[in-house]
């Protein structure tokens, strides 16, 4: 279910003080134009009425597609994730069979939609950027966001965007040989390590441990 609360906020621009509405839960299989309206910011933009200064109003938002079958939290910084009534007890049924990812940006949250979206696998994707910061040591700093697949005629290629200090570039590499390596990375793990119950991380840090667990392997 979606559910919002709604606060005062001082514009930072003017001081203005007015209403937002924060959304703590967002279905957007039940409410699909809320959908277009997270991933355009919009759900997240204060906009002064008085002056016109927007801010970016990021905090805890648990993000549920029941018809692609997966749940996102967002929880910005280190905190754990909360019991949520609506997912325990008797609902729990509905919810335990589902995909569920913690991020804790709201980029990382867009990036997990347009992955899932797109069909594809977040985990063959973040290797696929590891083995990307790998072979190019200038993308080690800052981050590296899937942007989608572009499809021609000849091949397939993956589009991301490399943020650094505000600054984004984009960056194009051919899927087919790329998505093929961060597969068998994955297959290299070996059964029972590869943890996909409850909540999880599938970051940058999660790559470079299944990077350093294969390799240590060989
Ligand atoms: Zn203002």
């Amino acid at each position: 279910m979606t559910r919002f609360s709604e606060d005062n906020l001082s514009c930072p621009g003017c001081g203005h003080e007015q209403p937002f509405t924060h959304y703590d839960s967002v279905n957007v299989s039940l409410d699909p134009e809320l959908k277009e309206k997270l991933l355009s910011r919009e759900l997240t933009t204060f906009c002064c009425s008085k002056c016109g200064e927007t801010a970016e109003v990021v905090g805890p938002m648990l993000f549920h597609d029941m018809n692609q079958q997966f749940m996102i939290w967002l929880l910005p910084g280190d905190d754990p994730v909360p019991e949520d009534p609506f997912l325990s007890g008797p609902m729990s049924v509905f919810t335990d069979s589902l995909m569920r990812r913690r991020v804790r940006s709201f980029n990382e949250l867009i990036e997990k939609i347009s992955i899932f979206d797109d069909g594809l696998d977040d985990r063959v994707t973040e290797l696929s950027k590891l083995l990307i910061r790998l072979q190019e040591p200038s993308f080690q700093e800052g981050e590296l966001l899937y942007d989608g697949l572009h499809e021609s005629d000849e091949e397939t290629t993956v589009q991301f965007a490399h943020l650094v200090n505000e600054e984004s570039q984009g960056l194009s590499v051919p899927w087919a040989s790329l998505s093929l390596a961060g597969e068998r990375l994955l297959d290299s793990l070996s059964q029972g390590e590869e943890d996909q119950t409850g909540w999880v991380e599938i970051d940058r840090e999660w790559a470079a441990s299944v990077f350093a667990e294969v390799t240590s392997d060989e």
